[in-house]
């Protein structure tokens, strides 16, 4: 892959050399310390599996190395390349609290980073004013990287939680 050293607004998917724990960080630090068993990481001799500018991308990367571990490297490739990029994987990473244990700082995803379904499903509900499921899905899939299928897996536990209720005529209005 790329071997000039990666700028300061590019973001590396980088393996620890000691346990294997992948993580991303941004631009070329001297040295990073691995979020899983403290190692001291010399950036410079690290494998790179990806860099980019794009810090969503670097994110999808280290989703789909993960993914692909069992699998094999050339897979990985492809699907990068494809840009076919795993939604369930995506959403285990864009997780706040998990960007927060791999070290890096969360701050930075809070301007465009994704609600949570269930969060999604709420302000929806309420910014729409009682839609049905099929007006919500489509303002909130118009809107944030959620799939469908994620928001009706959220809708139902919100319901079975009664913190939303859908009434005989199909709308939804929260409690
Ligand atoms: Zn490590």
């Amino acid at each position: 892959m790329n071997r000039t050293p990666p700028d300061a607004d590019e973001y590396s998917v980088i393996g620890c050399s000691d346990c294997d724990n992948l993580q991303i960080v941004q631009g070329a630090p001297k040295t990073t310390e691995c979020a899983r068993c403290g190692e001291q990481l010399t950036f410079k001799t690290l494998k790179k599996f990806y860099t980019t500018k794009d810090k969503e991308a670097a994110i999808n990367a280290r989703a789909l190395k993960l993914a692909a571990r069992a699998g094999n490297e050339e897979q990985f490739k492809q699907l990068l390349e494809a840009g076919a990029l795993d939604p369930d994987a995506v959403r285990a990473v864009t997780d706040k609290e998990y960007l927060e244990k791999l070290g890096m700082d969360p701050a930075i995803t809070d301007d465009e980073g994704t609600p949570s379904p269930p969060d999604a499903v709420m302000d929806g509900v309420e910014t729409l004013n009682d839609p049905t499921v099929d007006q919500l899905l489509d303002h909130i899939t118009a809107r944030e990287s959620l799939s469908e299928e994620q928001l009706r897996e959220a809708i139902d536990r919100l319901q079975q939680r009664g913190d939303i209720i859908k009434r005989p005529d199909g709308t939804l209005v929260s409690v």
